[in-house]
C-alpha cells in the first residue's frame, strides 16, 4: 500500500486498537490491528501522527489532519481495497450528482455511479437516474427484479416457492417495493 498524500511505501507502525465500521455499528469489542504508517519522513501525515489498517482505511488518530490535502480527495491508500471503495460508494473526490429537481414532494436525481480499480481511478461510470417521494427512494421494478435475481444467484435469497399466484403475487410485491433512501 502506498501513502495517499505522498504515494510512499507505507510500512507497519505497531498494533492498536483501531476501530472498523462494523465493529463501531454493531458495538463489537475493538480489536487490536496491524497499523501502517507513511515511510516518508518529510510527508506531512507523518508530522500529524495519521495511520491506515490492513485494509487501507485512514485514521486520524490524534486529531490532527483538518488540513491535509489527499491525492484526488481520497484519504484511502493507494492499493487498497478502501480506495476503490472511497470513489464507488462514497464517491470521494468525483462527481456525485449531474442534477436533481424538485416538485414539491417529488425529486430526480441524475447520479454518476463509479466503477473503480485499488489505485481509485474510475474504470467506468454511468448515469443513474434516482427518484424519491417525501425523501423516501423509489426503486424501479426492472432495478428490484434484477437485485433480487442478483441475490438468488449468489443463494442470497429464495425465489418465491408457493402456487403459481402466490409467485405472481410475491413477484408483484418484490417489484413494487418502495425502500428508504
Ligand atoms: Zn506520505
Amino acid at each position: 500500500m502506498r501513502c495517499p498524500i505522498c504515494k510512499s511505501k507505507l510500512v507497519f507502525w505497531k498494533q492498536l486498537e483501531l476501530e472498523t465500521l462494523d465493529e463501531h455499528v454493531w458495538c463489537l469489542p475493538v480489536v487490536a490491528k496491524n497499523a501502517y504508517i507513511c515511510s516518508n519522513d518529510d510527508c506531512i501525515g507523518s508530522s500529524k501522527g495519521v495511520c491506515w489498517n490492513d485494509g487501507g482505511t485512514f485514521y486520524d488518530i490524534s486529531l490532527g489532519a483538518k488540513d491535509i490535502k489527499f491525492i484526488n480527495d481520497n484519504n484511502g491508500a493507494f492499493g487498497s481495497f478502501q480506495r476503490e471503495i472511497n470513489v464507488s460508494i462514497y464517491k470521494m473526490g468525483v462527481a456525485k450528482e449531474l442534477f436533481h429537481i424538485k416538485l414539491g414532494k417529488l425529486s430526480i436525481h441524475l447520479e454518476w455511479n463509479y466503477d473503480a480499480n485499488e489505485d481509485g481511478e474510475v474504470l467506468s461510470k454511468r448515469l443513474s437516474p434516482k427518484i424519491c417521494y417525501d425523501c423516501v427512494l423509489w426503486h424501479s421494478p426492472l432495478s428490484k427484479a434484477k437485485f433480487i435475481l442478483r441475490r438468488h444467484r449468489r443463494g442470497l435469497e429464495p425465489l418465491p416457492n408457493r402456487t403459481w399466484v402466490h409467485k405472481v403475487v410475491n413477484f408483484v410485491i418484490n417489484i413494487s417495493h418502495i425502500g428508504r433512501s
